[in-house]
C-alpha cells in the first residue's frame, strides 16, 4: 500500500490500551516530521481519554524504526507544521544554525521530553531495528519490551556527530558501556541491552505482542493518578541525576558537530545517506 492511502502513525484502543503504531514499513519506519507530528498527535489523544490507562509504542512490519528519515521519497525536512514542542521560531526559510537548531530543538529534542513527560506509562514494544532517531522514542517510553532479534545502535559516530540528539545514552545504559556503544557504532543484540539494563524483557519473537499487552494490562490495574505520580517520581530522580541538564549541554555538541560538518563539506551530515549508513552497519 502507498503512503498516500496509509497513515503514518495508527491509533487503536484495546481496553484500557491505547496502541500507537508507526506505520511507515516500507521505510522500516523513517520518522519524517509528518509522523512526528502524528505521533504527538495520537499521544495527546491517549493522555487525554480517560479510559486508556497504558499506551503501548510499536513499529509496523519487521522493525521498530530505522530513526530519523534522511533519504526517503517522504522526507519533509523544509515543511513547516504547527509547532507544539516550544516557542522557538519555524527553521523554514532560515539559514545554518538558525534552522536547523531550531528545527531539532522541536522535532527531535524537545518533542521527545514532551513525550517523556506524558502523564500516562508507556511502553515500547521493539521489533528488529531500534536506530539512532528510534532510540528517542524507545528511550523516552517509560518501559521497553525488546524481541530476540531486537537490535540497538547509535552509529552517527561517522557522521563525527556524538550521538543523537536525546542525549539520554549514559544515564539509560551507564557511561562506559554508552561510550563503547557510540565509539563502536555496532549494533548491541537484545540479550545485551537486556543485561545492562537498557531494556526490561527480552521475549520470543512471537510473544512479543502477547508480553507487551499482558505487562500493559497489568500496570492499568493501578489508579491512574498514583502511575502519574509514581514516573514523575522517577523522571525528576533521573533528572536529578543529571539527565535534563546533561542533554542540554550535549545538545551545543551536537549542533558543533553538524555546522562543523556543513562548514567543511558539503552538508551537516558529512555526506552520509541512509545507505551509507546500513552498509558500514555491523
Ligand atoms: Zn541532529
Amino acid at each position: 500500500m502507498s503512503e498516500t492511502e496509509n497513515e503514518v502513525v495508527t491509533y487503536e484502543v484495546r481496553g484500557a490500551v491505547a496502541v500507537v503504531t508507526m506505520n511507515r514499513p516500507e521505510y522500516r519506519n523513517a520518522q519524517n516530521s509528518a509522523m512526528t507530528y502524528a505521533l504527538d498527535e495520537a499521544f495527546y489523544r491517549a493522555n487525554a481519554d480517560d479510559e486508556v490507562k497504558v499506551i503501548v509504542l510499536a513499529g509496523s512490519g519487521k522493525h521498530f524504526s530505522a530513526g530519523h528519515d534522511i533519504g526517503t521519497p517522504g522526507r519533509d525536512i523544509d515543511s513547516s507544521f504547527e509547532r507544539k514542542a516550544g516557542l522557538w521560531w519555524d527553521h523554514v526559510g532560515k539559514e545554518g544554525v538558525d534552522s536547523r537548531f531550531a528545527r531539532e530543538s522541536e522535532v527531535y529534542l524537545g518533542m521527545c521530553r514532551r513525550w517523556r513527560e506524558m502523564p500516562k506509562p508507556m511502553i515500547a514494544m521493539v521489533q528488529g531495528a531500534c536506530i539512532a532517531g528510534a532510540l528517542m522514542l524507545a528511550w523516552c517510553s517509560d518501559l521497553i519490551v525488546a524481541s530476540d532479534d531486537a537490535f540497538f545502535a547509535d552509529p552517527v559516530v561517522r557522521m563525527g556527530i556524538p550521538g543523537v540528539e536525546y542525549f539520554a545514552h549514559p544515564w539509560v545504559m551507564g557511561p562506559r558501556f554508552a561510550k563503547e556503544f557510540l565509539f563502536t557504532g555496532d549494533r548491541m543484540p537484545a540479550d545485551r541491552a537486556l543485561a545492562i539494563g537498557m531494556v526490561n524483557r527480552v521475549v520470543p519473537r512471537d510473544e512479543l505482542e502477547s508480553e507487551t499487552f499482558a505487562l500493559a494490562d497489568r500496570i492499568a490495574q493501578m489508579p491512574r493518578l498514583g502511575l502519574a505520580l509514581t514516573k514523575k517520581a522517577v523522571n525528576q530522580a533521573e533528572d536529578l541525576m543529571g539527565l535534563r541538564t546533561g542533554m542540554d549541554s550535549v545538545f551545543g555538541l551536537h549542533h558543533a558537530a553538524h555546522a562543523h560538518n556543513a562548514e567543511v563539506g558539503a552538508d551537516s551530515l558529512a555526506g552520509q545517506t541512509a545507505k551509507s549508513m546500513r552498509d558500514s552497519a555491523t
